[in-house]
């Protein structure tokens, strides 16, 4: 029994719930986090998040890069 609540985020094709799919790439003084929003049903992809995280010395620069996308996100806070 899944779908009671609200879902976090429907397919904007097919309504079904978007699965969360993190993906971390280790180069080597640098690391990207990629939060993307898979459809396990018609394998509609979302890139919502991408987080790059740079080694500069013994500092860590991080930057958050949200993408758009057609569909419209509107997260309660
Ligand atoms: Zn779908």
């Amino acid at each position: 029994m899944f779908k009671h609540g609200m879902p976090y985020n429907p397919c904007p094709r097919c309504k079904n719930e978007l699965q969360l799919s993190i993906e971390v790439e280790k180069k080597q003084k640098m690391a990207t986090i990629s939060y993307t929003y898979i459809c396990p049903v018609c394998k509609y992809k979302d890139v919502n998040e991408y987080i790059e995280l740079q080694l500069n010395g013994n500092k860590v620069l991080v930057r958050r890069i949200r993408l758009k996308t057609d569909s419209q996100k509107k997260l309660p806070q």
